[in-house]
């Protein structure tokens, strides 16, 4: 593809969304945006296959937002997501994209929140709702959303949708949305259910694809030989020798992902587990903290590390060989973003060599090993993660805002430089702050003595 055809000026946008995007360092079309982009904005229906990273969520965002006339107050736009964390994701870029037109209302709907706010943002006027399947379905049965005006529906994580059992709440909500409408459908990859999806609900679709490989140079893979015994000790010595940042570590069951955990603590490293059955609350804690680079391992499975955003990402770890090798690659496509070098490590003992052949077959190209013993430790002592969490108990619900808590650790009383606070996330009952490890005892001290919006507040340290 020449540089010409990644342009965004190629296409037929406005000259403040074109300037907005500039101002976004977006200059270039991602692959999955050049490909999909020209059909969508001609209002074609669309099947992408597009990964996490790839650029999508402003595929389709970019798409939706050229559909919708800001002066008529009605949902023109749905987004369907699997996860919560997803739906936040992508009402946060919506809103980044949408900057360049008039006060376009973006609302999130999911799960574990209360209805009435949710109803009250409804009421308020919305012209974008980004949301769960489920708790879509609520709001549509209890009449606080009609979907009469709806120009655009999109179906995020398709296939994630269908893992988790939603074939029929899709299809409920697609049956009440215009005929006319232009679908979106965007996924991972193409279980069976997607065909179905299509056939019911989507009229003559373009399907795009953005093959995988051009990532893969990205991505520096290394295998490693393990034995069953020297598993967990061998991903401390990587950690120890190439000391990423942030490391997602792959297992392929959740008592793995616990053991892991349980072992890396031990040895001293910040590490957190991921899995299924996490309360949300709990969930939101455990991603903060990797966000925020308070925590330098992850320990997932495939299927509660889908979805996730998170960039600057090292390092990804497979703990074990996945017997798929689609899976495979989809794991180690999470490092190496954006243009940047990443690291996949794979660890294999002798009965996981069959899967590591299958993983050849499938990427058409040989791995390449390493000697365990090459892994030796580099740095001053074990990796730690360069932040450390406070928690503060109070956020969205008692009005704390990013800027009061930045406020109290760099004004006079906490005497705190910007560069030492990291990232500020404010949820609904709690305030997570990232502040650099070598001051956080005294910014917990400060914290707790001084006032947040002219209120005391109670502040813990969250260390994994
Ligand atoms: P996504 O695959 O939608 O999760 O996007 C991955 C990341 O790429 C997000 O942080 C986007 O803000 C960023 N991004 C999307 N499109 C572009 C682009 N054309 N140029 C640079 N960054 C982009």
């Amino acid at each position: 593809m020449s540089t010409r055809d990644v342009s965004f000026d190629t296409l037929a946008l406005e000259p403040a969304t074109r300037e907005n995007l500039r101002s976004l360092g977006y200059l270039e079309m991602t692959p999955i945006q050049a490909a999909s982009l020209p059909p969508a904005l001609l209002g074609k229906d669309l099947i992408a296959q597009a990964q996490t990273g790839s650029g999508k969520t402003a595929a389709f965002a970019l798409a939706l937002l050229a559909n919708l006339n800001p002066r008529r107050f009605a949902v023109q736009a749905m987004v369907l997501c699997p996860t919560r964390e997803l739906a936040d994701q992508v009402t946060a870029e919506i809103r980044r994209l949408a900057r360049a037109q008039d006060n376009i209302k973006v609302v999130t709907l999911c799960g574990g929140v209360a209805l009435r706010g949710q109803r009250a943002s409804l009421e308020h006027g919305a012209h974008v709702v980004v949301g769960t399947p489920g708790r879509v379905i609520d709001h549509l049965e209890r009449g606080h959303l009609t979907l009469e005006a709806l120009a655009t529906l999109v179906l995020d994580e398709a296939d994630r949708m269908l893992d988790m059992g939603f074939f029929d709440d899709i299809a409920k909500v697609a049956r009440q949305c215009r005929r006319e409408r232009q679908t979106l459908l965007f996924s991972a990859t193409y279980p069976e259910g997607i065909a179905k999806l299509a056939q019911q609900f989507m009229r003559d679709p373009v399907t795009v694809k953005v093959e995988a490989q051009s990532d893969a140079v990205l991505i520096e893979q290394r295998f490693y030989q393990v034995t069953r015994t020297n598993r967990f000790e061998t991903v401390a010595m990587t950690l120890n020798h190439f000391r990423p940042i942030s490391t997602l570590a792959f297992c392929n069951t959740k008592q793995q992902c616990r053991d892991l955990v349980a072992f890396l603590l031990q040895q001293g490293f910040n590490a957190q587990a991921l899995y299924g059955e996490l309360e949300q609350r709990e969930r939101d804690q455990v991603l903060a903290q990797f966000a925020n680079r308070s925590c330098s391992v992850l320990v997932a499975t495939d299927l509660a590390s889908r979805g996730l955003d998170i960039n600057q990402l090292e390092a990804v770890l497979n703990v074990t060989i996945t017997p798929d090798p689609q899976v495979h690659v989809h794991r180690i496509g999470r490092t190496g973003r954006a243009g940047e070098q990443g690291l996949a490590i794979s660890l294999a003992s002798m009965d996981e060599m069959g899967s590591v052949g299958k993983i050849e077959q499938y990427q058409k190209s040989e791995s390449v090993w390493y000697e365990r013993d090459t892994l030796t430790p580099t740095g001053q002592g074990p990796l730690l993660a360069p932040m450390v969490t406070l928690q503060i108990a109070g956020g969205r619900k008692e009005k704390i805002r990013p800027g009061d808590v930045l406020g109290a650790l760099t004004g006079p009383d906490g005497g705190f430089k910007r560069e030492q606070i990291g990232r500020i996330s404010v949820t609904d009952f709690s305030t997570f702050v990232a502040v650099e490890r070598a001051v956080a005892g005294e910014a917990l001290r400060k914290l707790n003595a001084g006032k947040v919006k002219g209120r005391s507040v109670r502040v813990r340290f969250l260390e994994p």
